[in-house]
C-alpha cells in the first residue's frame, strides 16, 4: 500500500479504505497485525545501543499503533499524529506540550467541561493562566492577547452548546502574535473539516466518539502541523502516554466505517432536527447545520458535514419537566458521552463551564446524539416523551 502522501489527491471516503494500510507490516493481509509488546529485542549489544531498528520499545511504537497514527494524520493532513488513553488526555497533552510556566491560554467559553477543569486546576498550579472568550468573538480576540499569551484553544461547535467559531480569523490573530492554536474536532471529524488547514497548529480528537463508533472503547489523537509536531512528539514520549493495541485495532476498525456512519447520523440527524424545529415545545435547536442557526453561515465557509449531536431548548419549561422528557424516551440511552452506533440524551448542565459569557436561553438544554436506528423510530419516540409531559402538566 502506497504512502498517505500518495493518497492526497483521492477523496475522504477512499483515503478512509486505504489509511494506514503499509504493506510493509501487514504483508498479504488487509490489516495490521494487533502487538502486545513492551520488551523489544535487538540482535547485539551494539545494536541496542545505536537504536538503529524500526522498533525499540513497545511503549515508543508498534506496527498497531503507527497504522492508526498514520492513517489520522493523513486523514487530518498532519506531519504527525500521537495517540492518547482518552480524548481528556489527548486535550490535556496538547495543552501541557505547548505551553510554559508564566504564559497565558485563551479559551473558548463553549470548551469540553473537563478540559476547562484541567486548565482551571494543573496549568493554574503550574503557573499558566487561562482566560475564557466568547465563541462568537471572531478578530476581537485580538484585544485579549497579553505580553504573556502564547497559545489559543477552540472547540467548533462546542459540544454541548454548538457554538461555531471563526477559526480562520482567530488563527490569523494568533499567529501574527506568535501564538499556536490548537483546535478539538471531535464533533466534525478530520472527514468533515480539517482543522490544520483553516489555520490550526494542532487537532485532536476524543477517538472515544465517531472514531471508535461503537460505545466501547476510550482513546484519544493529536495531528500536529510542522511547527508543533516535534514539541508534541517530544512531550508525549516524555510522559510515558501508551494505548493498548486491543483499544488501537478497536479505533482502526472504527475508521473504516466512520464515512457510511457519519453520512447516516448527519442525515437521521438533520431529520431528527428538522422535525424538532417545528415542534411547538422547541425554542430552539442548536445545530450549526440548520440554516438560521447563528453558527450556519460559519459552518456552511468550513465544514463538508456535519455529526448527529445537537441541542433543543425547551423554552419556558421546568427542570423536572424536562428529566420527564429525558426519561420517557425508551430508544434513547440516557449517559455521557456519544458517537456510538446508538442514540442518546442528556439533560444538559451549562452554568458551571461558562465564566466570559453567561448561557442564556430560554429554557433547559437537552442534547441528543442521533445513532444508526431508523429517524422514523426516533421522532416517534420524541413525540411520545412529548405527549407525557404534556399529560403530566394536564394532570397538575
Ligand atoms: C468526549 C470528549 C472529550 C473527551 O474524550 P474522552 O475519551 O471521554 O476523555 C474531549 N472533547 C470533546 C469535544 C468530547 O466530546
Amino acid at each position: 500500500m502506497s504512502s498517505a502522501d500518495d493518497d492526497d489527491g483521492l477523496r475522504p471516503a477512499t483515503r478512509l479504505v486505504r489509511a494506514g494500510r503499509d504493506k510493509s507490516i501487514t504483508g498479504p493481509f488487509v490489516n495490521p497485525p494487533v502487538i502486545h509488546a513492551s520488551t523489544v529485542l535487538f540482535d547485539s549489544s551494539d545494536a541496542m545501543v545505536d537504536r538503529r531498528q524500526r522498533y525499540t520499545y513497545g511503549r515508543r511504537g508498534t506496527p498497531t499503533s503507527e497504522a492508526l497514527e498514520s492513517a489520522i494524520s493523513g486523514m487530518e493532513g498532519a506531519a504527525g499524529t500521537v495517540l492518547c488513553p482518552s480524548g481528556l488526555a489527548a486535550a490535556s497533552l496538547a495543552l501541557l506540550a505547548m505551553v510554559n510556566a508564566g504564559e497565558n491560554v485563551l479559551m473558548v467559553d463553549c470548551v469540553y467541561g473537563p478540559v476547562r477543569h484541567f486548565a482551571d486546576t494543573v496549568l493554574k498550579r503550574l503557573g499558566v493562566s487561562t482566560t475564557y472568550f466568547d465563541p462568537g468573538i471572531g478578530g476581537g480576540i485580538a484585544d485579549l492577547f497579553g505580553e504573556s499569551t502564547s497559545l489559543v484553544y477552540l472547540e467548533t461547535p462546542g459540544s454541548l452548546t454548538f457554538e461555531m467559531q471563526d477559526m480562520a480569523t482567530i488563527a490569523a490573530v494568533a499567529h501574527e502574535r506568535y501564538a499556536l492554536v490548537i483546535a478539538d474536532n471531535t464533533w466534525a471529524t478530520p472527514l468533515f473539516f480539517r482543522p490544520l488547514d483553516h489555520g490550526a497548529d494542532l487537532s485532536l480528537m476524543a477517538g472515544t466518539k465517531y472514531l471508535g463508533g461503537h460505545s466501547d472503547v476510550n482513546i484519544g489523537t493529536v495531528a500536529a502541523g510542522p511547527r508543533a509536531w516535534p514539541r508534541l512528539k517530544e512531550t508525549h514520549g516524555t510522559m510515558g502516554l501508551a494505548v493498548g493495541p486491543d483499544d488501537i485495532y478497536l479505533a482502526l476498525r472504527g475508521l473504516r466505517t466512520l464515512g457510511v456512519r457519519l453520512e447516516r447520523q448527519m442525515a437521521s440527524g438533520l431529520e431528527v432536527a428538522t422535525w424538532l424545529s417545528t415542534r411547538p415545545e422547541v425554542t430552539r435547536v442548536l445545530h450549526p447545520a440548520l440554516p438560521g442557526d447563528p453558527g450556519h453561515a460559519l459552518w456552511q465557509r468550513d465544514m463538508t458535514g456535519a455529526s448527529g449531536l445537537f441541542g433543543i431548548v425547551l423554552g419556558g419549561w421546568t427542570e423536572l419537566e424536562a428529566k420527564a422528557f429525558v426519561d420517557g424516551l425508551h430508544l434513547f440511552g440516557i449517559g455521557a458521552s456519544w458517537g456510538g452506533f446508538e442514540s442518546l440524551a442528556i439533560l444538559a448542565r451549562v452554568d458551571h463551564v461558562r465564566s466570559a459569557v453567561p448561557w442564556r436561553a430560554e429554557g433547559p438544554l437537552v442534547r441528543l446524539h442521533i445513532g444508526l436506528e431508523d429517524p422514523v423510530d426516533l421522532i416517534a419516540d420524541l413525540d411520545r416523551a412529548f405527549a407525557a409531559v404534556a399529560a403530566m402538566r394536564a394532570a397538575q
